[in-house]
């Protein structure tokens, strides 16, 4: 997993740029490549990928939470669900694909 680079001129996005862009509150936002300006629009499945990653936790929460309580950290089984969305928040940068509107 890379994070993306522009279709054009083949240059890395910024990890803060995609991020801003595909969590602002207004939905997915077009990036604009910093070197040829070219506008990248998130494809829409990034928002099915995600919502799919967030689920693996929900299906295996049987076995996470006895893992917890057979290694007696009861009183962190708590913050699981905490960390792995701040994970996958920040890791959500490396998961998405971009296409350019001819
Ligand atoms: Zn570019």
């Amino acid at each position: 997993m890379l994070i993306p680079k522009c279709k054009k001129c083949s240059k890395s996005f910024k990890w803060s740029t995609i991020l801003k862009a595909s969590w602002d509150w207004g939905g997915l936002k077009p990036v604009e490549c910093e070197n040829c300006k070219t506008v990248h629009f998130i494809k829409p499945i990034f928002r099915i990928i995600i919502i799919l990653i967030a689920f693996i936790p929900v299906l295996f929460e049987g076995i996470i939470f006895s893992t917890f309580k057979s290694h007696g950290l009861n009183a962190y089984a708590f913050w699981f669900y905490p960390v792995f969305g701040t994970l996958l928040l920040l890791l959500s940068p490396f998961f998405i694909r971009f296409y350019i509107k001819e």
